[in-house]
């Protein structure tokens, strides 16, 4: 497979990409933070099943991290994420420098306000106004394509999801399956921070989150009941510490008393100093 045009600068890629729409390519984009994994690959091999034209991004977005969060600890391996993005069939990697996605300090900025804080927002107030931001930045760079988003990551879609909607972005915004470990760990470039005794502890979150959901297809249909079930199972786990677990709509991420249609189950649990997230959704 050939390797990826590199490009750093935003003008150089929305050229390359109106040159491909000029002859008809449609353009498929999956934007990341790098330190790439399978979650990270399943996104650009459904990108490169359906677009003629597969873009990725590797941009540590320093708007969507705290003061107190871990923006200069993420990982990052430039020369190792390069290999990946080849060996998945990308045509174009994107990977800015901080100063082109942000010359000055942004006064501009999204928010997708009653979907944002909520959840991950709560203890994270300036999250997803600065994911919204940046998502916004490169949807303008890209143009218009489908952009493939991970299901992992459930509250920031559905943000997305309807920030493109209501900002009429000529993006279609796609969700994609969350990829697991072997024992039902979701996928994330914060895994490796785990210590293997917290490693092993991990898969407790989608224990939980699945029987939540066994739960509900067993006829629960008591949001309350279902949320203590998680959380005591959670709690049970001595390595870990429930941040929150929470029963939602799926489209609105408000909280039912009485369970119907789609709901998703979502979890924040510490384990040592990683915070890690997952979720499922389950259909009554
Ligand atoms: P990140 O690099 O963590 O910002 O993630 C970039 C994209 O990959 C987001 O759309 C995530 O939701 C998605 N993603 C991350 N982990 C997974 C996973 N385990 N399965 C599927 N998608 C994922």
């Amino acid at each position: 497979m050939a390797d990826p045009i590199v490009v750093t600068r935003i003008g150089e890629l929305r050229a390359a990409l109106d040159a491909d729409r000029g002859v008809g390519r449609s353009i498929g984009f999956v934007p990341t933070m790098g330190a790439l994994h399978e979650g990270h690959t399943s996104l650009m091999a459904q990108a490169r099943q359906r677009d003629d034209v597969v873009v990725t991004s590797i941009f540590v977005n320093p708007l969507q991290f705290g003061p107190s969060e871990d923006f200069e600890a993420y990982p990052r391996d430039p020369e190792r994420d390069t290999a990946v993005v080849a060996r998945h069939g990308v045509d174009v990697l994107f990977a800015p420098e901080v100063g082109e996605m942000y010359p000055e300090l942004p006064r501009t900025t999204i928010t997708v306000a009653g979907l944002s804080e909520s959840l991950e927002g709560k203890g994270r107030p300036t999250h997803f106004a600065g994911v919204t931001t940046v998502v916004a930045k490169l949807f303008n760079a890209v143009g218009p394509c489908r952009a493939y988003f991970g299901e992992k990551d459930y509250q920031q879609l559905v943000i997305v999801r309807q920030m493109a909607r209501e900002l009429s972005f000529p993006v279609d915004v796609v969700g994609c399956p969350t990829v697991r470990e072997l024992d039902g760990l979701a996928m994330s470039s914060r895994n490796g921070y785990l210590t293997a005794d917290e490693r092993a502890a991990a898969p407790v979150i989608y224990r939980a989150l699945q029987s939540g959901a066994a739960a509900i297809l067993a006829g629960e249909r008591d949001a309350a009941v279902v949320h203590d079930l998680m959380a005591a199972i959670i709690d049970a786990e001595p390595l870990a510490q429930l941040d929150h677990v929470a029963v939602c709509d799926a489209d609105s991420l408000s909280v039912p008393k009485q369970l119907a249609g789609n709901i998703r189950l979502l979890a924040a649990v510490r384990f040592g100093r990683t915070r890690l997230i997952d979720n499922v959704g389950v259909t009554v």
